[in-house]
């Protein structure tokens, strides 16, 4: 079935979302307008900067239109910032930083320290389409783990970056509609959590 999916285009990386679900046969649209928002039956939020966003969304009346569709089910996914902006609580922001929330975790923001900005690293995520087998090259830019988790919460991948003696952080989870990564999947090729989440956007349509 054709599915219509957007992504919230105020800022960051909404170009390489769009081109991967192009790729994946999907009509996909930017969406900056309550009117553009009506219109998709799944949302993209990408990357970029969590306070930034937060601003725009509030100055484009975004934020509780959004808030109502996920309420309602939308499937929502979002990568890096836009996991921040679905996280119910965030550690780590300027006082009283806002989120849509939805995804009942806590995100720790810019997480991974200032000496490892970026990195990359191969995870094993047995949800996806070949995950056992093939693992997903992640790339990690300046990004946020979960640090807490709710009962409903299920943890897609741990990342093994989180430092000597540490406990693993959960860098991708799922909460019925909504999909979380720490991760950017929308650089690099691997389309499986693009693939995954339109999976979810068809059958919550169907
Ligand atoms: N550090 C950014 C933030 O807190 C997220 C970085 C990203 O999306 N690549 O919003």
């Amino acid at each position: 079935m054709s599915v219509t999916v957007g992504v919230l285009a105020l800022q960051g990386d909404v170009r390489e979302h769009l081109h991967a679900l192009d790729v994946l046969g999907v009509t996909a649209v930017p969406v900056r307008r309550v009117a553009e928002l009506a219109a998709v039956e799944g949302l993209v939020i990408p990357g970029g900067e969590s306070t930034t966003m937060d601003k725009l969304l509030h100055l484009f009346d975004l934020a509780d239109p959004i808030r109502s569709r996920i309420s309602t089910g939308m499937p929502v996914f979002g990568s890096c910032a836009g996991m921040i902006m679905l996280a119910e609580r965030v550690i780590g922001g300027p006082e009283g930083q806002r989120t849509l929330g939805g995804l009942d975790i806590t995100v720790r923001r810019n997480a991974f320290g200032r000496q490892v900005d970026s990195f990359e690293e191969d995870l094993t995520v047995p949800t996806l389409r070949d995950g056992s087998a093939r693992p997903v090259r992640a790339v990690f830019i300046r990004a946020p783990w979960v640090e807490e988790t709710g009962p409903d919460v299920e943890v897609l991948a741990h990342t093994m970056m989180g430092g000597v003696g540490e406990t693993s952080h959960a860098v991708a989870v799922r909460q019925r509609n909504l999909l979380a990564t720490s991760f950017h999947p929308e650089v690099g090729g691997d389309l499986r959590f693009h693939e995954y989440f339109v999976a979810l956007v068809r059958s919550s349509a169907a």
